[in-house]
């Protein structure tokens, strides 16, 4: 069974009660405005690691992943009705539309996805096309007194009205500061912590609703989705470190005084990625995308490969460095798969595989299973058949494609997967000379033959 860290209760615990079979999952999706960073994806692959480790245990999984087109200010720390909208600034800087620039934006984002085997959710609802849902979520929150509309036409959910507010992140109403953005409390609010849950406007990409013509908050926009698509109780909420406050937070007042109860039972947060030392911002210009990856020559899902070797709840520090040993490793199981494959299958190490898939359980310790795969990779005393067989049943949860040079081989001059196959035999046996005559043989048959700490691979 799967355990990971709740943010809310500081503990690790189930992410399922006992005996579930299914898992709803909410995961706040991108605003898709610019290019997703491999920052952002790191946010989305573990979302898929969560599935994917779940589905193991033959738990279906039910994902919800929004698409925020309208909505998100650049400032989003405070809900400030006069902030500039993240997709419309960017609208303006291209001369497109707003709706433009979402769409573009999101089909990138899927694109990139697809590219890094993340699977796709069950629900993907765009902001703009679910807006009744939160005007009806709007109007439910005013009528039972946890939200108040103000005579320009904003609605403000008033954060007194629930009292576990600050739960997720500690910050407790109590000890909340003014922002300091506003001169003083924004004369509307009943109290600064206040949010707007509706904010009037009649530029573009506006709606009417009962309060007069305006946009959505975007922390409202997660609740009526979530809530719509996933029902009034979902297992499994993720999303990176930054949307715990005050996203999440105010994301959780608004859901659980809908519904009456506990809407999440678990809140997951991933850590950030920094780039060569620094924050992955647009604004400091610190910036890498799955593009700019692949057109330095390497897989893209080395990327998935370097985030696996960390484990989520721990900063991590990627470099270009460390993307080029994730390729190579990359590159090395694969033709270890490729090779392994030529050999008659065996049944997997139980033993080995168990400890591996108890990593992931175990609020996913990837660095452990990639620790524990790396010595199954060269243990010889384990036949290539079994070790073929149990990479490919990790890569179900790994989603590397580790498989993919299987075949490859079959253009091997014939004679030479024998002869790889004798110098794998002939290393195990510390028999240097008959390794080293092999690999001589080989070269001459046009096979190159490189040794590896973690054994031998071919070109
Ligand atoms: P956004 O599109 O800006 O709303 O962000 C999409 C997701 O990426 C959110 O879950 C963020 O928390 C997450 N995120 C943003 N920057 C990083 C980063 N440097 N490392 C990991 N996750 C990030
Ligand atoms: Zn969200």
């Amino acid at each position: 069974m799967l355990r990971l860290y709740d943010t809310r209760n500081r503990q690790v615990g189930p992410v399922l009660p006992e005996g579930a079979r299914s898992m709803r999952m909410y995961t706040c999706g991108p605003t898709v405005y610019r290019y997703a960073h491999v920052g952002n994806f790191r946010s989305y692959v573990l979302a898929d690691l969560i599935r994917r480790v779940s589905e193991r245990q033959r738990i279906r999984v039910v994902a919800c992943r929004n698409i925020t087109d309208v909505g998100h200010l650049v400032d989003d720390a405070e809900i400030d009705p006069a902030g500039e909208d993240k997709i419309l600034l960017q609208a303006r800087a291209e001369g497109r539309t707003g709706l433009e620039i979402a769409r573009f934006y999101e089909a990138a984002f899927l694109s990139d996805t697809a590219t890094l085997n993340i699977r796709p959710p069950e629900h993907s609802p765009r902001a703009t096309e679910t807006i009744d849902l939160m005007i009806e979520m709007i109007a439910k929150l005013i009528e039972k007194g946890h939200a108040y509309p103000t005579p320009d036409g904003s609605v403000f959910f008033d954060a007194a009205s629930f009292p576990t507010y600050g739960e997720i992140s500690g910050n407790r109403l109590d000890r909340l500061k003014p922002g300091h953005r506003l001169e003083g409390v924004d004369p509307r609010k009943r109290f600064h912590a206040d949010w707007a849950l509706w904010k009037p406007s009649d530029r573009e990409m506006t709606w009417e609703a009962p309060w007069g013509r305006g946009f959505p908050g975007w922390h409202i926009e997660c609740s009526a989705m979530s809530l719509r698509f996933l029902g009034e109780h979902i297992d499994v909420h993720t999303g990176g470190i930054d949307l715990r406050f005050p996203h999440h937070e105010d994301e959780r007042a608004q859901s659980d005084a809908t519904a009456g109860h506990e809407v999440v039972r678990h809140w997951v947060h991933g850590e950030h990625l920094l780039f060569d030392g620094r924050k992955m911002a647009k604004s400091t210009g610190n910036v890498v995308l799955l593009q700019d990856v692949v057109d330095a020559g390497l897989d893209p899902l080395a990327v998935r490969l370097a985030l696996l070797e960390h484990r989520y709840r721990q900063q991590m520090n990627l470099t270009w460095d460390t993307l080029r040993a994730a390729d190579r490793t990359l590159r090395r199981w694969r033709s270890h798969v490729a090779e392994w494959s030529e050999t008659p299958s065996r049944p997997m190490p139980a033993e080995r595989v168990s400890r591996i898939e108890a990593a992931f359980d175990d609020d996913l310790d990837t660095p452990l299973a990639l620790r524990l795969m790396r010595e199954l990779e060269r243990d010889d005393s384990i036949a290539p058949g079994s070790r073929f067989e149990a990479f490919l049943h990790l890569d179900q949860i790994l989603g590397l494609d580790l498989s993919i040079d299987i075949g490859r081989s079959r253009s091997l001059p014939p004679g030479a997967a024998d002869l790889l196959e004798r110098r794998l035999r002939a290393r195990a046996a510390r028999d240097w000379a008959v390794s080293d005559r092999l690999r001589d043989e080989l070269a001459t048959m046009g096979v190159q033959v490189t040794d590896t700490p973690e054994g031998q691979t071919w070109s």
